[in-house]
């Protein structure tokens, strides 16, 4: 099955937001549907068994199960393959399916991997699980280069990183930690979820696979769980694809469509969280009653030069401290009506969480303080509404 035409292939449109609103699908008995169709369907039906047995066996070949490949799935994988600049992408049934598949099709027993030691709670459970279980080995360092180098050994197999760090918002200067990976022969895997394409295209320095939780920026309507890895290699997107069809961490049609259709807007509300979270981030730091914020575009965040360099937008990611401490914090998430006290992020409306009582209340003092996080620490995604909106919310509940 070819691609309709939406725009000539030998010379796509050059600009991200211009490719990202046509995902295209797939070629359909001479009808070209503007919207992508959602094959709901389990199976594909063949007139030979050598043809079906031959799609069963490669990520290429027909359509023949929707675990193993599914036209609507593979509409979203080409999409966001296309704007993060490799060559193959697999969707996955959650961020979570995306790590792990990557994590399981790269590593064995024995084999040791450096990451850096800010990183999504998930993946330090699933690396966790990975030493106890399976001998993989794990030394994390802060993001320095110089750090890095000393970390890695003869046994060392896998670099994992992420584009902006949760919740700190630390940016490390990913081509020069990519560029330490490959000299060793690592594999570099960098988790692009808060930055998203339009941020930072990692592949474009030196990582080898980047993944994405699309519950996030690439869905952005906080109505889809699903996860997608995109490669530069054809020898790595062979592994991973089999490792997802095998273990079953497959995405679901609808799923998929869901994701393609967040896609086409993603530019669009991603500049707009950005502009809204520069506003927010100002007038907080403004404010007397919080006594820090942490957005990688203000010039007081200790990345801020690294973040200009590297990504093309500040993200709408940021932390800030009420100075009062636990309860104020707590009254402060009681007291916001526009903003919603949620989990996840990258959605079109604002939430707000306390990452000490939420996200890393495993943690004890000693490790929130190396987290940077205080009792008094906020983590907001900033959402499209209107900034003055946003502000009025934060300025009353803030008191
Ligand atoms: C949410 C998230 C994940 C996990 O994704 P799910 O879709 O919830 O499985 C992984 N990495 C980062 C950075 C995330 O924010």
């Amino acid at each position: 099955m070819g691609s309709s035409q939406r725009y000539d292939a030998d010379q796509p449109p050059v600009d991200p937001s211009t490719r990202a609103v046509h995902v295209r699908g797939p070629e359909l008995a001479g009808l070209r549907p503007l919207s992508l169709p959602i094959f709901q369907t389990s199976s594909f039906a063949f007139s030979d068994s050598a043809d079906l047995a031959d799609a069963l066996s490669r990520p290429d070949g027909s359509f023949v199960y929707s675990r193993y490949g599914n036209p609507t799935i593979r509409a979203l994988e080409q999409a966001v393959a296309d704007l993060e600049g490799g060559t193959a992408a697999v969707a996955t049934a959650s961020g979570m399916g995306a790590i792990s598949s990557v994590l399981l099709s790269r590593l064995r027993s024995g084999d040791h991997v450096v990451v850096q030691s800010a990183l999504y709670g998930g993946t330090v459970s699933i690396l966790r699980d990975l030493a106890e279980r399976f001998g993989v080995e794990v030394s994390s360092f802060s993001g320095d280069p110089g750090e890095l180098t000393g970390a890695i050994r003869p046994n060392t197999r896998l670099l994992y990183l992420e584009t902006i760090a949760n919740p700190t918002t630390a940016v490390n200067d990913l081509p020069a930690l990519a560029a330490i990976g490959r000299e060793a022969g690592l594999t570099v895997v960098v988790d692009n979820t808060f930055a998203s394409p339009m941020l930072c295209r990692p592949l474009e320095h030196g990582a080898h696979i980047v993944l994405h939780s699309s519950t996030k920026f690439l869905g952005g309507h906080s109505d889809v769980i699903g996860g997608v890895v995109v490669f530069a290699e054809d020898e790595h997107y062979r592994a991973a694809w089999h490792q997802v069809v095998d273990y079953g961490a497959s995405a679901d049609p609808f799923a998929a469509w869901l994701t393609a259709r967040g896609l086409q807007t993603l530019p669009l509300r991603q500049a707009k969280q950005c502009e809204n979270a520069r506003v927010l981030a100002e007038r907080l730091q403004a404010h007397p009653a919080v006594s820090a914020v942490r957005w990688p575009g203000l010039p007081s965040h200790p990345d801020h030069e690294v973040a200009a360099k590297l990504l093309s937008g500040f993200g709408s990611l940021m932390t800030f401290d009420i100075a009062a401490g636990h309860e104020a914090a707590v009254a402060f998430l009681e007291r916001v009506r526009l903003a919603a006290l949620a989990p996840s992020l990258g959605g079109v409306e604002t939430v707000v969480l306390q990452p000490s009582s939420s996200t890393h209340r495993q943690l004890d003092e000693a490790g929130l303080r190396a987290a940077g996080i205080t009792e008094g620490t906020i983590r907001m995604s900033v959402g499209i509404e209107h900034a003055d909106d946003l502000w009025a919310d934060l300025a009353q509940a803030l008191g």
